[in-house]
Order: structure tokens, then C-alpha cells, then sequence
């Protein structure tokens, strides 16, 4: 995307070519490979490796990397169009496209050179997974009240304690891990975790309602060391490294909420032209017109949102936090309402699970979630126009 201004009205996007062709190439991926597997992803509950491969073998994986560690530079927008191209397809695979870029934006923002010659090639070619590790099970949305603790020994930190809700747990390959350094102030730290230290292990796995194929866990860590060189960003900023990383990933529930709508808006367009009901096509009734109506023009407007946000992330606008927030809000809710529809739209079809859209729905839900809740983003959104 070509950062055009935003604030001027219409034509404000301006999509280059080279990147359209990306985006026909994951969709056509997407739609031709992804979206075949995206019912027994759900079913059988595995994290998706061909899918991985997939993206990795198309240098999809590169996306929320700069070209001089590997990846395509080609910016927030086109990783986003991608995770909604995907989402639409399938959420659970969209999530390994996310997480990419969720847990390695900390270190591209704030790591050292050297962690990011490290860590950040292995993740643009695929090889790599990240994890980022913030939430604990007494601490979701106020991620200052973890209770795990990083303990300074020589030129090693010492980690202790357990993190919960962790998407890519047993995937993979390294944890971002955020630790309370400073007891008495309160302060956190950003750690690189790899997984095969000693002490680190994944406690268990949940069992979901939706995005069944992405494994999320809980790992422990019992006296885990770490060397100095592990760090992100300056000790006891940790906090920055979580919200700075946050206000740009958000972006990526909001792109597989737009794609989650999409897609259900699509199947159901095209269900409601076969289905017969009173002697025709059930799209010809006002009732499922408006529906449909409605779901479009949400997810259109959603879409919209995400794409300014998009751009104000890119040149780095003042109100670029309040946009990303507002974009995760509108879309999550956009997702969930739009499948909750869609499964009207389908009749007793829509419940049962050989008709894609209560998958949708159990999806759809998640994106008002993670990343920070909506009434957490609704609070951010606040303080921005109170300042
Ligand atoms: C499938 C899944 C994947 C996840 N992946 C990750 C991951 O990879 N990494 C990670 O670190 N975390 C991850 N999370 C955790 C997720 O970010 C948290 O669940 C979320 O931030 C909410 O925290 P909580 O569950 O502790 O809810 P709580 O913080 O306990 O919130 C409970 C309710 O209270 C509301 N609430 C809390 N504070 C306020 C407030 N100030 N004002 C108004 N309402 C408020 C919340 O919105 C929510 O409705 C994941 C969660 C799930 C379910």
C-alpha cells in the first residue's frame, strides 16, 4: 500500500499492483487449498502443518517482516489483507499468519540486532514460530498484575511462574515471556524463551469453542535461565514492549474478524439463491434480503476501518492507537453479528456442522476477545478522546 493520505476523503487507499497480485495469489491459495480442510482443521482439533508449509513455501510467513531479515516489506496493510484472505477461508489458519507477526513484533520493535539476526530470518522463510506470552491465569486484562518473576543471576535471568491462554503453545520453536523484574515498582520485562530450556514445559491445552486448529496452552516455567542477550528492549520496560506490540497486532483480529464476516456474508448470498422456500429461491424474500443487506455493508464498513487503521499504523499517526482499537472493536463485533445472522440465514442448515457457518460463528468470537477484550478496547478508545 502506497501510505496515500487518509484524512483526504475518497480514494483514500491506494492498492499497488505488485500488491493486488499478492493478494490474488493468497486468496486464490486460500480458496483453492486452505478452504477445503477448513471443516476437518475444525474437527479434529490439529494445528494445520500443510497449511504452514503452505504459506511458508509462498513466502506468505515473510509478510510482517522487513526485507533485510528475510521477509517482504511490504507492510501492516498487505499482512492484514493476507490474514483476511485466509480467515475467510479458515480462521485457525489465519491464526498462524498472526501470531508471525505477534510474536516477533516485539523484537523487531525493541530487540537487540543481534536477537533479530537470530530469530527474525527463521521466522520470514517458516522455519519458525513464535509465541507471545503476556497473559497469566490471574492476569488477562491488566497484564501489570502477572505474577511471574524474572530474577537477575550473574549474566543469566532466572524465570519462574506460568502463563495461560497461550496461542502456538507446543508450536512454537520461542516465547516472547514477560516477567516481573522490579517487585517493589512493579516493573516487567520482555524475555526471548526458547523452548527447549530447561524448566520450560506446556502444562496443558484448552479445549476450545472456536479456532480449534491453533493449540492454546499454558507454559510453566521452573527456574528457566535465560542469558542477558535474551532481553527485549531496556529492563523493567516491558510493559511498553506488550502495548506497543499489541496496538499493531490488534489489527490482525480485526482482519480475520473481516474475513470471518466475509465469508460468511458469501456462503450465505449463495446459499439463500439455491434454497427454495415458498415456491423460490429464499433470496427473493425482503426478510433474508435485509439480512444479507446488512451483513455486506458491515463488513464493508469494517473493512474500511481496518484499512485507515492500516495506513495510520504505516506513517505513524498520533491517532494510531485509537484507530487500531476502533478497527478490532467494529470488526469483532461486525464478525460475530454477521454470523450470528448468517446462521439465521441457513435455517436448521445453519446449526449443524456440515454447513460451514456455525463454525464461523464459534470463530467469530474469539476476535472480540484476544488482542485486549472490545470493553478493553472501548476504554482505550475513551482515554484517547478525553485527551
Ligand atoms: C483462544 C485464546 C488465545 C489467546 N492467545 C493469547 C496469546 O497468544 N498471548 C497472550 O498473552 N494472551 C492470549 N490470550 C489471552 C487473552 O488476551 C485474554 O483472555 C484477554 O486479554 C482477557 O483476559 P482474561 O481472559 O483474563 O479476562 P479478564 O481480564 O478477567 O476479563 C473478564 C471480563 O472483564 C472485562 N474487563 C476487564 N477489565 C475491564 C475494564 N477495565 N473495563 C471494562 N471491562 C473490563 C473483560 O473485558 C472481560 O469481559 C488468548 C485467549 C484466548 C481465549
Amino acid at each position: 500500500m502506497t501510505p496515500t493520505d487518509t484524512t483526504a476523503g475518497s480514494g483514500v487507499y491506494e492498492v499497488p499492483e505488485e500488491l493486488r497480485d499478492f493478494r490474488d495469489l493468497v486468496r486464490r491459495l486460500a480458496q483453492e487449498q486452505i478452504a477445503p480442510r477448513a471443516a476437518e482443521i475444525d474437527e479434529k482439533g490439529e494445528y494445520p502443518w500443510d497449511v504452514r508449509e503452505l504459506l511458508a513455501s509462498h513466502d506468505i510467513l515473510g509478510l510482517p517482516f522487513p526485507s533485510e531479515y528475510g521477509g517482504t516489506g511490504t507492510g501492516t496493510l498487505m499482512q492484514q489483507i493476507a490474514v483476511e484472505e485466509i480467515a475467510k477461508a479458515c480462521a485457525s489458519s489465519a491464526l498462524i499468519l498472526m501470531v508471525q507477526e505477534l510474536g516477533t513484533l516485539p523484537i523487531q520493535l525493541f530487540g537487540s540486532d543481534e536477537l533479530k539476526e537470530r530469530l527474525l530470518p527463521k521466522c520470514a522463510s517458516g522455519e519458525w514460530s513464535p509465541a507471545f506470552a503476556l497473559s497469566e491465569p490471574e492476569a488477562g486484562s491488566d497484564p501489570a498484575a502477572m505474577r511471574t518473576t524474572a530474577v537477575e543471576d550473574g549474566d543469566e535471568w532466572v524465570l519462574n511462574g506460568s502463563k495461560n491462554w497461550i496461542t502456538n503453545s507446543t508450536i512454537a520453536d520461542f516465547y516472547v515471556v514477560f516477567a516481573v523484574t522490579d517487585r517493589e515498582n512493579r516493573r516487567i520485562t520482555a524475555f526471548v524463551v526458547e523452548k527447549d530450556r530447561p524448566g520450560f514445559s506446556i502444562a496443558n491445552l484448552e479445549h476450545k469453542l472456536g479456532i480449534k486448529g491453533s493449540p492454546t496452552g499454558s507454559p510453566v516455567f521452573e527456574d528457566v535461565r535465560v542469558p542477558e542477550s535474551n532481553v527485549i528492549g531496556e529492563v523493567g520496560r516491558g510493559l511498553s514492549v506488550a502495548l506497543g506490540t499489541l496496538e499493531r497486532t490488534r489489527l490482525g483480529a480485526a482482519a480475520q474478524a473481516v474475513g470471518i464476516a466475509q465469508g460468511a456474508t458469501d456462503y450465505a448470498v449463495q446459499y439463500a439463491k439455491e434454497r427454495v422456500a415458498f415456491g423460490k429461491p429464499i433470496i427473493d424474500l425482503q426478510g433474508i434480503q435485509f439480512k444479507l443487506a446488512d451483513m455486506a455493508t458491515r463488513t464493508a464498513a469494517a473493512r474500511e476501518l481496518l484499512y485507515t487503521a492500516c495506513a495510520k499504523i504505516d506513517r505513524g499517526d498520533p491517532d494510531k492507537a485509537q484507530y487500531s482499537s476502533m478497527a478490532k472493536l467494529f470488526a469483532s463485533d461486525t464478525a460475530m453479528d454477521v454470523t450470528v445472522e448468517g446462521v439465521q440465514v441457513l435455517g436448521g442448515y445453519g446449526y449443524v456442522k456440515e454447513y460451514p457457518l456455525e463454525r464461523m460463528m464459534r470463530d467469530a468470537k474469539i476476535t472480540q476477545i484476544y488482542e485486549g477484550t472490545n470493553e478493553i478496547q472501548r476504554v482505550v478508545i475513551a482515554r484517547s478522546l478525553s485527551r
